[in-house]
C-alpha cells in the first residue's frame, strides 16, 4: 500500500514542483483515501484521485492599481477552479503577501472535500492575491479591489464560480468587489458570499466559521462523554474565525484565555469575556490595530511577542490563524499540559508531524476541512437565500449550521471509526471523497 501511495505522490510532485503546501494537503488525502480506493472496485483503476488533484482551471492575472501617492502598484491575482463535479466552484479569496500558487492550490484542494462534506451542492475553488491590505487606506483597498474584480469578473458568476472571504478579505473587501462586479455586469446577483445584510448577505455568515468550529468541538467532546462547559480554551488568531470561535465559547461557558496575531499572543488568565471580546472586535475590525493593545486596556493580561499561544495550559486548542502554525513541539507542549482536543478553525494549521503526535497521544484532533466547514456551509445557505430572493432568520440559519456540523461529525464517525477512537482525518477525507468521486464517475471522463 505504502508503495502505491509513494508512486502516486511522486507523480503529483513531479507535476507540481516547488508547491510544498499543495503537496502537504495532497499527501494527507492520499494516505487515507488510496487504501479506500484500492478496496473498492468502483473507484479502483479509474485514476480518480489523479483527476481530483489536477485543477480544472487555473487563472493568473495582473492587478495594477494606483496608491494614494499616485504611484502605480502591481500585484498578482489568481483563481483556482479546482472541481465542479457536485456544483459551481465555491471558495474564498485571500489577500496576503504570502499568497502564491502552492498556497491557493492547497486551499482549493481542501475546499473540494470540505464543500462535499457540507452536503450542499458546491464544487471547490480558491483565489486571491499577494496584495497586503494591512497599512493601506480604505481608498487604496477600494482601488485594488476594483482592479482585481475588473479581471476576475469574466471568470465568475452565480452559477459558475462564487468567491467569498478569507484572510485579508472581510466585509469591506467583499463590498468593494461586489460593487465593481455589479457595475461591470449590470446585474444584481449572488456572485459573492459574505455580503452585507442589506444587500443579499445572510445572517450568521460572519459568525459561521467560528461558531461552526465550536459546534464541531462540542460534538467531539460529547463523543467522549464530556462538554465544553468550564473548559480552558486557547485560541490563535484574532480575525473573523478566532473572534466568533471565542464568542461561541464564551456563550457556552468555556473559558477563553488567549488570542493572537502575527506579532504575538495575549494571555488573559482571568478569561476573555464578552466585554473584552467586543474591545478586540473594535480593535481589529474598525481601528485595524495590533492585538498587543489588549494589554494596555487590560493590564492583568500579558503580551508575548513573536510567540504562538500553544505553550499556555489548556483543555482545548482552536488554531484559527493560518496554515502550519502549530508544530510538533507545540503538540508536545499541548499534550504535556493535558489538552484533550484540537479542533481546527483555520485551514491546515497543524503540521503533519503535529497531527501524528496528537493522534498518537490520544488527543482528539479534527482537520479544518471538517471542523471549519461551517463558513462555506452558511455561504451555501446565502446562495440559496439569494436564489429564493428571501432571507431566513438568525435562529433558522444558526439551527441549519448546527445541524450541518453535526452531520459532518457523523460522516467522520461513519468513515473514521477505528479500534482505539475516531480518526477524523481519515473520516473527513473518505466521506468528502466518496461524493465527489461518485459524481465524477457518473459524468464520464472529463
Ligand atoms: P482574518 O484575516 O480575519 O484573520 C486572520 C488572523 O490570523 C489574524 O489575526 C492574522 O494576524 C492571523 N495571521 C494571518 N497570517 C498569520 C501568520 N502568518 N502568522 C500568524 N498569524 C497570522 O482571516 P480569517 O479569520 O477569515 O481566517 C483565518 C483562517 O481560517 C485561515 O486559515 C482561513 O483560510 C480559515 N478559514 C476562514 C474562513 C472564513 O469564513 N473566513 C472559512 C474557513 C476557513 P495579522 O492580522 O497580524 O495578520
Amino acid at each position: 500500500m505504502n508503495k502505491i501511495v509513494q508512486q502516486f505522490l511522486a507523480e503529483v510532485d513531479q507535476r507540481n514542483q516547488h508547491q510544498p503546501e499543495f503537496m502537504q494537503a495532497v499527501t494527507e488525502v492520499a494516505e487515507t483515501v488510496i487504501p479506500y480506493i484500492v478496496q473498492h472496485d468502483i473507484y479502483y483503476g479509474q485514476n480518480i484521485l489523479m483527476r481530483i488533484v489536477e485543477p480544472e482551471r487555473v487563472v493568473s492575472f495582473r492587478v495594477a492599481w494606483i496608491d494614494d501617492k499616485e504611484e502605480i502598484q502591481v500585484n498578482r491575482g489568481y483563481r483556482i477552479e479546482m472541481n465542479s463535479a457536485i456544483g459551481p466552484y465555491k471558495g474564498g479569496l485571500r489577500f496576503h503577501p504570502s499568497v502564491n500558487l502552492s498556497i491557493l492550490k492547497f486551499l482549493a484542494f481542501e475546499q473540494v472535500f470540505k464543500n462535499s462534506l457540507t452536503t450542499l451542492p458546491m464544487g471547490g475553488g480558491k483565489g486571491g492575491s499577494d496584495f497586503d491590505p494591512k497599512g493601506k487606506t480604505d481608498t487604496e483597498v477600494m482601488r485594488f479591489c476594483q482592479s482585481f474584480m475588473t479581471e476576475l469578473f469574466r471568470h465568475i458568476g452565480p452559477n459558475r464560480d462564487i468567491p467569498a472571504g478569507d484572510i485579508g478579505v472581510g466585509s469591506r473587501e467583499i463590498g468593494y468587489m461586489f460593487g465593481q462586479y455589479k457595475r461591470l455586469k449590470n446585474e444584481f446577483t449572488g456572485v459573492l458570499t459574505g455580503k452585507g445584510m442589506s444587500w443579499g448577505g445572510s445572517l450568521i455568515r460572519p459568525e459561521a466559521t467560528g461558531y461552526g468550529t465550536v459546534y464541531f468541538a462540542e460534538e467531539m467532546l460529547a463523543h467522549q462523554n464530556t462538554s465544553m462547559e468550564g473548559k480552558v480554551v486557547v485560541i490563535s488568531g484574532s480575525g473573523n474565525v478566532a473572534q466568533y470561535a471565542a464568542e461561541k465559547c464564551i456563550q457556552i461557558k468555556a473559558k477563553v484565555v488567549t488570542l493572537s496575531d502575527s506579532s504575538g499572543y495575549v494571555y488573559d488568565p482571568e478569561g476573555i469575556d464578552e466585554e473584552k471580546l467586543q474591545f478586540v472586535m473594535e480593535l481589529k475590525n474598525v481601528k485595524r490595530q495590533r492585538i498587543s493593545a489588549y494589554v494596555e486596556k487590560y493590564p492583568k493580561a500579558q503580551f508575548h511577542a513573536k510567540k504562538n499561544p500553544w505553550e499556555v495550559p489548556c483543555d482545548i486548542a482552536l488554531p484559527c490563524a493560518t496554515q502550519n502554525e502549530l508544530h510538533e513541539t507545540d503538540a508536545k507542549m499541548l499534550v504535556k499540559n493535558g489538552c484533550i482536543c484540537v479542533c481546527e478553525g483555520a485551514n491546515m494549521p497543524c503540521t503533519p508531524e503535529a497531527i501524528s503526535y496528537l493522534q498518537n497521544n490520544n488527543v482528539s484532533y479534527a482537520p479544518g476541512k471538517a471542523s471549519n466547514a461551517g463558513g462555506v456551509a452558511v455561504s451555501g445557505l446565502e446562495m440559496a437565500q439569494n436564489s429564493l430572493r428571501y432571507s431566513w432568520t438568525r435562529s433558522e440559519v444558526d439551527e441549519r449550521l448546527k445541524a450541518i456540523m453535526q452531520d459532518i461529525h457523523k460522516s467522520c464517525l461513519d468513515y473514521g471509526k477505528e479500534k482505539n477512537g475516531v480518526n477524523y482525518v481519515k473520516g473527513a477525507n473518505i466521506a468528502g471523497f466518496v461524493k465527489v468521486a461518485d459524481a465524477m464517475l457518473a459524468q464520464g471522463v472529463v
